[in-house]
C-alpha cells in the first residue's frame, strides 16, 4: 500500500531472478549493466516524480478498487478527465527523460484486460474479471511495474496461427492442467521487459475457432520457471561501455526492448485472464492498441519537446538564432509536436465508459493520433538534423577533444586541435555544443532514435494497422447519407 520511490524500485529488480541474455552471454548483474540500466532509470523516474508534490495530482490516483492512493501507471480510468491526466503525465515524462520510459504498456493492458474481461465473463460464465481484478489490487498495491505483452513473431503472416509450421510463431496453450496451463511461445521488441516484476501476456490478432488454444492471455511473474530474453540492440549502444558519457548523448535515461521467450511456462488458474473464448481475442488487441495509440500523443510530444528545445540550443550554439528560417522550422517543429499533443487530449476527452467501469478513449481519434505519429517525428527529426548541421554526425570523439597527445607542428595536442577548430560563439564552450549536437545524434539517430523514431512508426501497431481502423471506425456509410440528403439524393442505394 506504498508508494516505491525510484531506489526502492531499483531495489526491488535486484531479489528477481530474471533470465536475461546479450550478446550471446547470460548477464547476471543487468541491474547495473551499462546498456540496459538507462532504460532501469527511465522506470525509477515514475516512481520519483510520483513522490513530487507539483506533479501529485498527475503521477497519483485514487484506486477504484481499494481506495488507496496509487501511482497513475496502475491505475484504471475513471473518466475522460483521468484519460487526460494520463497524457498530461506521459508528456511530463517523455519531457524528464527523453526515452521511452516502458511502464505505459502495463497501464494499457490493464485497462484493455479489465473491461474484456468482463465482457468474456458475461458472454461465458468464465472467472476472469475476478482473476483479474486480484491481480490489480497486488499490482497497485505493491506499486509494481508490469510489461503488457502483446506482440507474437508471427512467423508466415499469410497463415493463422494453427495453420504455422512452427506452432510456437504465436504464445499458446500447450498443456491443460485441473490447477492452471502450460504455455509456450514468445513476445517479440517487448519495451520495459526486462525490467518489469510481471508481465501480462496478450493475444496479438483476431481469432478463429482453429486457434482456440492461441487465444490466451494471463500474467507470470517476470522471473517465472521457462521464462527468459534476449536483450534488443540498439543503434550505438556499445558507446554506453566506452566510458565517455558526452558521446552517449543521454546518459541517463532510454529505453529497452527484448524477445521474451516462454518455455512451458505453468500459470495457476487464478492469473488466466483467457482461454479458449476466441472471439475476443480481437477486442483485447482492439482495446490494448487503441489505448497504447493514445498514449503515444503523451510521450512522444514530451520526448518532442526536448528535441526542438535542442535545436533551438544548437542554432544559439552556432549564433544563427535570429535568422529567419531557422525561426520558421522551429515553428513548424512546435506545430508538429502540438497537433499530436492535440489528438492525444481529443481521444482521450471523447473517452466512453465501458460495461465493466473503466474509461476507454475515442478509438478512430486515437487510432488518428498514432497514424500521425508515424510521420511528424520523422519531420521534427529532419528539421532538426537541418538545423543541427552536419557535425552533429561527424565530430570527433569526447576521448579526442581530451586527448594530451601531441599531434600538431607546434607541439598542440589533439584536445588543442579539436576545441580550436569547433570553437564557436565566445560565451559558449566546445563542450556544451559537443553535449547538444551528441545528444541529437542520440535522439535522431543513435540508441534514443529507437523511441523516436522507429518506435514511432511500429510502435503501437504499424501504420497500416491503424489505416484498417480508420477504415472500420470511419462511418462512410453514414457519411454518404449525410452527402445524399445535402444533395437531395433520394435513392436508397
Ligand atoms: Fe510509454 Fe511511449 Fe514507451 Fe509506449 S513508447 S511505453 S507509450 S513511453
Ligand atoms: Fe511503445
Amino acid at each position: 500500500m506504498t508508494l516505491m520511490t525510484g531506489a526502492q524500485y531499483i531495489a526491488s529488480l535486484r531479489k528477481l531472478n530474471t533470465r536475461v541474455y546479450m550478446f550471446g552471454k547470460k548477464i547476471d548483474n543487468w541491474v547495473d549493466h551499462p546498456i540496459i540500466r538507462p532504460s532501469i532509470n527511465c522506470v525509477a523516474a515514475t516512481y520519483d516524480l510520483a513522490h513530487d508534490p507539483q506533479y501529485e495530482d498527475l503521477m497519483t490516483a485514487t484506486s477504484s478498487l481499494t481506495g488507496h492512493k496509487i501511482n497513475r501507471f496502475t491505475h484504471l480510468h475513471q473518466s475522460p478527465d483521468d484519460l487526460v491526466k494520463k497524457v498530461k503525465m506521459q508528456r511530463l515524462l517523455g519531457q524528464k527523460t527523453a526515452s521511452c520510459f516502458q511502464r505505459c504498456v502495463g497501464m494499457d493492458s490493464f485497462n484493455a484486460v479489465y473491461s474484456t474481461t468482463y465482457e468474456i465473463d458475461q458472454a461465458h460464465g468464465t472467472h476472469y474479471h475476478e482473476n483479474f481484478k486480484k491481480f490489480l489490487i497486488m499490482v497497485q498495491d505493491q506499486d509494481l511495474t508490469v510489461d503488457g505483452a502483446m506482440t507474437d513473431p508471427k512467423g508466415d503472416r499469410s497463415k493463422a496461427p494453427h495453420e504455422q509450421s512452427d506452432p510456437d510463431m504465436y504464445v499458446h496453450v500447450v498443456e491443460r492442467r485441473p490447477d492452471g496451463i502450460v504455455v509456450c511461445g514468445a513476445k517479440c521488441h517487448q519495451t520495459g521487459s526486462v525490467n518489469s516484476h510481471w508481465h501480462i501476456f496478450m493475444p496479438t490478432i483476431a481469432m478463429h475457432e482453429a486457434d482456440k488454444d492461441w487465444a490466451v492471455s494471463f500474467s507470470c511473474p517476470t522471473d517465472a520457471e521457462g521464462l527468459y530474453m534476449i536483450y534488443g540492440r540498439q543503434s550505438c549502444d556499445t558507446r554506453k561501455l566506452e566510458g565517455t558519457p558526452i558521446d552517449v548523448g543521454n546518459v541517463r535515461y532510454g529505453g529497452q526492448e527484448a524477445l521474451v521467450v516462454l518455455d512451458h511456462v505453468f500459470i495457476p488458474n487464478e492469473y488466466i485472464f483467457l482461454n479458449g473464448e476466441y472471439e475476443f481475442a480481437g477486442t483485447m488487441v482492439e482495446r490494448f492498441a487503441g489505448y497504447h495509440r493514445q498514449s503515444y500523443g503523451g510521450c512522444k510530444v514530451g520526448v518532442g519537446d526536448v528535441v526542438i528545445g535542442a535545436a533551438a540550443l544548437a542554432a544559439e550554439y552556432n549564433g544563427v538564432e535570429k535568422a529567419s528560417h531557422i525561426k520558421d522550422k522551429l515553428i513548424e517543429m512546435t506545430h508538429l509536436n502540438e497537433t499530436l499533443y492535440c489528438c492525444g487530449l481529443a481521444c482521450s476527452c471523447q473517452g466512453k465508459m465501458t460495461k465493466a467501469g473503466n474509461c476507454q478513449i475515442d478509438l478512430l481519434l486515437a487510432n488518428v493520433c498514432k497514424q500521425n505519429v508515424t510521420r511528424f517525428p520523422y519531420e521534427i527529426v529532419r528539421l532538426a538534423e537541418d538545423i543541427a548541421g552536419g557535425l552533429m554526425v561527424t565530430m570527433p570523439s569526447q576521448k579526442d577533444f581530451e586527448s594530451n597527445t601531441p599531434v600538431g607542428r607546434r607541439g598542440e595536442t589533439i584536445s588543442e586541435i579539436c576545441n580550436k577548430f569547433f570553437k564557436t560563439r565566445e560565451d559558449v564552450s566546445t563542450e556544451d555544443r559537443q553535449r547538444v549536437l551528441r545528444f541529437l545524434e542520440n535522439m535522431c539517430l543513435g540508441a534514443a532514435a529507437v523511441g523516436y523514431r522507429t518506435e514511432s512508426m511500429h510502435g503501437a501497431g504499424s501504420p497500416q494497422a491503424q489505416r484498417i481502423m480508420i477504415q472500420r471506425q470511419g462511418n462512410i456509410e453514414g457519411k454518404k447519407e449525410l452527402a445524399k440528403d445535402i444533395a437531395g439524393i433520394k435513392n436508397k442505394k
